[in-house]
């Protein structure tokens, strides 16, 4: 693979150990690996390939914790736009039930597509619904096409309304059928090494769609081969009362009641969850994917970031799928999840006259979540800053732009706080997935049309 310069940036932030922020920076990159970092001039003047990136600002690779790719194909619809999540399911599953794997590929595409011309370039998928032979294998193709980095999460239903549970019985599987293709995916595709662009993570669908045992096997699954662990949960108050009649547990006591819980395992939402069981995550190392879009989509409620990042929780963000945001912009994540934090301030009595020491969530914070905390809830200390030895895996955004005319002030902050734009270079283990503002590997006219087919296919005559 030949080298790659990056030189002149104007600022170029490492999210290192010191949080560095480098005037006039640049990598030096081979093999897909940071070799050097630091300013311009103490880098090797020369390289297979050069890309001067002076007016813009380079940061870190972005990470998505939590998204459906296949909801790229459900977004606004229009029984589903203001419904609560159990409403907007029931609205959603007969739809989603006639999803092909080719539907699946093309929606993976978009769906990698919008996050990359985000900054994005490590996203997680939960995938949970596999009708008329619709496989894992189908997103991992078009991942790998695109070149961008995929944790894919083998999601599973099993608990359908005949036995108690949400899903009709037309979309969930047996359990032996899931383990089964848990273990031929693992098996197949987890690739555990630095720099590694797919791996397995065993992923339930939530507690009102799998059963106990299912999550006891899949942990014990999980747990053989090494994989992560990925679930719903506390998302909703109407889950918290499902969990409470059928297990007698709230959500993240009935988590510990099946071996839910440690260093290998995240939750979507997180946003039901008390005192008690923040320290339990803290305690046991479990991670978090926070996506306030979705949360406020479908007024699920706020989840207590704050209090997770005082107890040493993990934190990541993630867009949601794309019939609860519904967009796949993870810069736009990194806002709401600023503005978010600062309206549960204001909710709960906060005020700044009063504790002037007390400061709301900063702009480097959220974008502290969106890099270093989603490498950490995935469990992958190759991503997340951009220090020698790390994958090259960035983002830059020119900054002479009118969404950011007069906030160059700080430029750094001004990329959360100004209207989240698309971002002009992504590149991923060197490799270019957006080029001066361009996708690379595709044709983002063509593939629209594709999908739009796709998804005008999936609602008619229903
Ligand atoms: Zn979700």
């Amino acid at each position: 693979m030949p080298t790659l310069l990056i030189k002149n940036a104007a600022v170029l932030v490492t999210m290192d150990d010191h949080r560095r922020e480098i005037p006039d920076g640049g990598l030096f990159i081979r093999d897909g690996f940071i070799e050097k970092i630091g300013p311009t001039s103490e880098l090797p003047t020369s390289a297979d390939e050069v890309l001067d990136l002076s007016g813009h600002l380079v940061l870190p690779g972005l990470v998505n914790t939590h998204h459906h790719f296949y909801q790229t194909l459900t977004r606004a619809v229009p029984a589903a736009q203001d419904a609560n999540l159990f409403n907007w399911l029931k609205t959603l599953y007969p739809i989603w039930a006639r999803l092909t794997p080719e539907d699946i590929y093309i929606s993976t595409q978009t769906a990698l597509a919008e996050l990359a011309l985000s900054g994005c370039t490590t996203a997680s998928d939960h995938l949970y619904l596999f009708p008329n032979g619709a496989r894992l294998d189908d997103e991992i193709s078009a991942a790998r096409e695109i070149g961008m980095r995929l944790q894919a999460s083998r999601g599973s239903m099993s608990l359908g309304e005949s036995k108690g549970g949400l899903p009709p019985d037309s979309v969930v599987d047996t359990e032996a059928k899931i383990l089964k293709d848990s273990q031929r995916l693992i098996e197949n595709y987890h690739d555990p090494k630095p720099g590694s662009f797919v791996q397995i993570v065993l992923a339930p669908c939530s507690p009102f769609s799998v059963t106990g045992e299912l999550m006891k096997q899949s942990a014990l699954l999980a747990r053989e081969y090494h994989v992560h662990l990925h679930t719903h949960l506390a998302e909703t108050e109407d889950e918290q009362t499902f969990c409470l009649q059928k297990f007698g547990y709230r959500p993240v006591p009935y988590m510990q009641s099946v071996d839910w819980v440690g260093e290998d395992v995240w939750f979507a939402h997180a946003v039901y969850v008390d005192n008690e069981e923040v320290k339990t995550f803290a305690r046991h190392g479990c991670g978090v994917a926070h996506c306030p879009t979705s949360n406020m989509r479908l007024a699920s409620g706020i989840a207590p970031v704050k209090e997770y990042l005082a107890a040493g929780v993990k934190v990541g963000l993630g867009v949601d799928g794309s019939a609860s945001n519904d967009g796949s912009h993870l810069l736009a994540e990194a806002r709401q999840a600023m503005l978010l934090s600062r309206l549960r301030e204001g909710i709960t009595g906060f005020s700044l006259s009063n504790d002037p020491s007390r400061k709301l969530m900063t702009a480097r914070v959220a974008l502290e979540l969106a890099t270093l905390g989603g490498a950490a809830v995935l469990g992958r200390s190759d991503i997340g800053s951009l220090e020698s030895g790390k994958c090259a895996d960035f983002f830059a955004i020119a900054l002479n732009r009118l969404d950011y005319a007069g906030a160059l002030h700080d430029p750094v902050s001004a990329i959360v706080f100004c209207q989240p734009t698309r971002v002009d270079y992504t590149v991923v283990g060197g490799r270019y997935v957006v080029k001066e503002g361009r996708l690379v590997p595709l044709d983002q006219q063509k593939l629209v049309e594709q999908h739009n087919r796709a998804a005008k296919r999936l609602l008619e005559h229903l």
